[in-house]
């Protein structure tokens, strides 16, 4: 499902500013925001403005969207200090990837190893 905005989606409220958030990039496309419970010593969201229920709903016409959200996400790791080291970007899809918020969303994670394979 691709809409502009869905009701009672968590992250449509965050884009409309109706739930306060931590933005760290803002623009006409892209999202993103410090996780509310980080699981890294930086840990950020990025998400499309437009409602997108997860990574499954993504089509061959969402390139530009995605090479926007990943450029931003490298931008964002050089300005938090962790490209040097590396990091991590990832998604989830479903109750079994993890997923619990149901409006596409990348995580940028970094300032710490992490394991291979996520739990
Ligand atoms: P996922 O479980 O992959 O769907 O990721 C959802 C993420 O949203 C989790 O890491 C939550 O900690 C985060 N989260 C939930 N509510 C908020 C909020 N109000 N502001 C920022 N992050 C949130
Ligand atoms: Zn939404």
């Amino acid at each position: 499902m691709s809409l502009d905005r869905v009701a009672d989606c968590l992250f449509c409220r965050i884009v409309a500013g109706e739930i306060p958030s931590t933005k760290v990039h803002e623009d006409d496309v892209v999202l993103a925001i410090r996780d509310i419970a980080p699981r890294a010593p930086t840990h950020i969201l990025l998400m499309p403005r437009r409602h997108v229920a997860s990574a499954a709903d993504l089509t061959p016409g969402d390139g530009d969207l995605l090479g926007r959200i990943f450029g931003t996400a490298a931008d964002i790791a050089r300005s938090e200090g962790i490209a040097g080291p590396g990091y991590r970007v990832v998604t989830n899809v479903g109750a079994w990837g993890g997923q619990t918020v149901d409006h596409l969303h990348f995580h940028l994670m970094g300032g710490r190893a992490f394991e291979w394979p996520p739990g």
